[in-house]
């Protein structure tokens, strides 16, 4: 018998010749010897054989070593007496691939009921199969980072929590998220915002045991799950062991930066019961952290929530109370420290809220940064202390210098140069009294834009001082790059001065770095003499502080200001 001819054939064959030869499924007929004697398209689509390499040969070319003789025992077993074979059969295709088909095997009988043709109908079930791993592995896990996502971390962690139950341990769970990210994400782009979050997602794993969970919410969000823990003791050793990965800076596409992140943790049984309320209460906790200034910890506790409400309120509250006038700015003075001279002040944000009274910037500054809401309510700061600059000029307060706060959002928005030239312009205020305060983790997040930003400002004659030098991972290589005129050590070192060596040095040391870069330097939280008399003995030039002035209003900044033999003498009986 030779190949089948379908030329010969009926115009009713040629039709189903048509459909045989466009269907998806592959087709095979062979002789009652089992020779290969006709193929359609389908069957070299899945198998990689062409027709002229088949006809004639053996089916059993297509033959996987994943069946054993029994296998094929049985299916000739069943397509001589039921007349017909089906299951799923492993084969081979012609570039060695093994692949599952769906094939079913039907005997084609003659008039008298004689075999003359095998017909075989099959199917490739591997696509379908990967495509439905693939959608079991998407439903689980994040495309970015590989990392478990919310749905297969919820069902680790009630998993966990019948294990933890059994033996009577707890289980913790971290929620992470990356400081200031938003901000990464828009001077850096969303491209390199996607590289840091799969960097970020390997160091935890890779800090963290085989047995704990490392996931991803989302976004820059990241869970871990520690399960069969003892005490919190425990838990919050491996919580700084985190936090411990932002040490090292992160590399990104050339840019190097310098991120922290905060956390938050809940606990159960006391935390929550479930996935849902202890991934909720962590995250509460998280916007703890970052609201006691970020770059930590906190663990959870009720209390949190009321606090979170009230986060929501004002959030709410804040958009209207720049229409509304509500925001106030109160001025604190910089002095020389051995005289006590005025040289300066530092404009700080209020908001005089009408029912809750005077909010210090503590309460709504990092939500303001978290929702964007800084930018228009920086802008409205400068504005409003250049005003006041120019004010005190026209009143005879001379040459007082004015330092302006500029949070990283801010001054990562491209036309802010443009903006402060404008507002200069507008208020009249002299470019030189102007200072901006820029912090210096806000500066080491770009450190080549900020030094970009640092000459644009230089150009223009207006002072930049780095804020809370010594809290942020100061990096000394750009501080001799980054073209500033003012350090201020933070607060936190000056404290504790008297009684802590460990901040007695490190206050030396920013005072002697500031001098041997040719820097002035201030140092800012002063509250006691015994504190003036120390930096005084280590030659800071300037000092602010509650020892000499809190923040003050306007008016009372003026009288201040008017009578400083009042204060003077005051100030050096102290
Ligand atoms: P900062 O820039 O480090 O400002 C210094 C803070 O220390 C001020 O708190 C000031 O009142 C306080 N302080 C000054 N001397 C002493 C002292 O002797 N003892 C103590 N315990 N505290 C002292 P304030 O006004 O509550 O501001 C807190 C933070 O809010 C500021 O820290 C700054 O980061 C932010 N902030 C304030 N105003 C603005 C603003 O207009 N824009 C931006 N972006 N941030 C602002
Ligand atoms: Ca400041
Ligand atoms: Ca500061």
């Amino acid at each position: 018998m030779c190949e089948i001819n379908v030329e010969k054939m009926s115009k009713k064959i040629k039709i189903a010749q048509k459909i045989l030869d466009s269907t998806k499924e592959g087709i095979v007929i062979t002789d009652i010897k089992g020779n290969i004697k006709w193929v359609n398209p389908a069957f070299t689509t899945i198998t990689g054989y062409e027709k002229e390499e088949v006809l004639e040969k053996n089916p059993r070319i297509l033959k996987s070593q994943r069946h054993d003789s029994l296998f094929y025992k049985n299916m000739w077993k069943s397509i001589l007496q039921k007349g017909f074979w089906q299951n799923e059969i492993w084969n081979r295709r012609k570039n060695g691939e093994t692949y599952l088909e769906w094939l079913t095997i039907s005997s084609v009988l003659d008039d008298e009921g004689k075999i003359i043709y095998y017909i075989s109908v099959f199917h490739d079930l591997t696509e379908s199969m990967l495509q439905e791993e693939y959608i079991k592995y998407q439903a689980n896990y994040d495309a970015l980072t590989d990392l478990p996502n919310r749905y297969l971390l919820k069902d680790r962690i009630d998993r966990g929590i019948t294990h933890v139950c059994k033996k009577k341990k707890i289980l913790a769970v971290f929620f992470l998220d990356v400081d200031r990210f938003k901000r990464i994400n828009e001077t850096l782009g969303h491209y390199i915002g996607d590289v840091l979050i799969q960097k970020i997602g390997k160091r935890l794993k890779e800090c963290m045991n085989e047995e704990d969970t490392v996931g991803r919410l989302g976004g820059d969000e990241f869970i871990i799950i520690l399960e069969e823990e003892e005490n919190t003791k425990q838990i919050m050793k491996k919580a700084q062991k985190i936090l411990k990965i932002f040490d090292e800076p992160f590399l990104l596409d050339g840019y190097t930066t310098y991120i922290t992140a905060s956390m938050g943790i809940s606990i159960y049984p006391s935390d929550g019961k479930d996935a849902d309320h202890l991934i909720k209460n962590a995250e509460t906790a998280m916007y703890r952290a970052k609201a006691k200034g970020k770059n930590g910890y906190q663990l959870y506790t009720a209390k949190m929530n009321q606090k979170a409400l009230e986060k929501l309120t004002i959030e709410n509250d804040m958009h209207k109370a720049l229409e509304r006038k509500e925001f106030v700015l109160y001025y604190q003075p910089q002095v020389e420290a051995t005289t006590g001279r005025i040289i300066g002040v530092e404009a700080l944000i209020r908001w005089n809220h009408p029912q809750k009274g005077m909010i210090p910037p503590g309460e709504f500054i990092s939500l303001a940064e978290e929702t964007g809401f800084i930018v228009p309510l920086g802008e409205w700061v400068i504005y409003e202390a250049c005003r006041q600059g120019r004010l005190w000029e026209e009143k005879g307060l001379k040459g007082i210098q004015i330092s302006v706060n500029l949070s990283p959002l801010q001054f990562q928005q491209k036309n802010i140069i443009e903006k402060i030239k404008s507002i200069l312009e507008k208020t009249g205020m002299k470019a030189e009294n102007l200072e901006i305060e820029i912090t210096e983790s806000g500066a080491m997040i770009n450190p080549d834009f900020t030094i970009e930003l640092l000459k644009e400002m230089k150009k223009m004659n207006i002072k930049v001082a780095i804020d809370d030098f010594g809290t942020g991972y100061s990096s000394l290589s750009y501080f001799t790059k980054f073209p500033i005129d003012k350090m201020k050590i933070d607060q936190s070192f000056i404290r504790n001065i008297c009684s802590d060596d460990r901040n007695r040095a490190i206050v030396l040391a920013i005072i002697n770095i500031a001098k041997s870069l040719g820097l002035s330097c201030i140092a800012e939280g002063v509250e006691t003499q015994d504190e003036l008399d120390l930096l005084i003995e280590y030659e800071c030039e300037q000092i602010q502080g509650y020892f000499f002035s809190r923040p003050i209003s306007p008016t009372s900044f003026e009288e201040l200001y008017e009578n400083p033999n009042f204060f003077y003498n005051d100030f050096l009986k102290k």
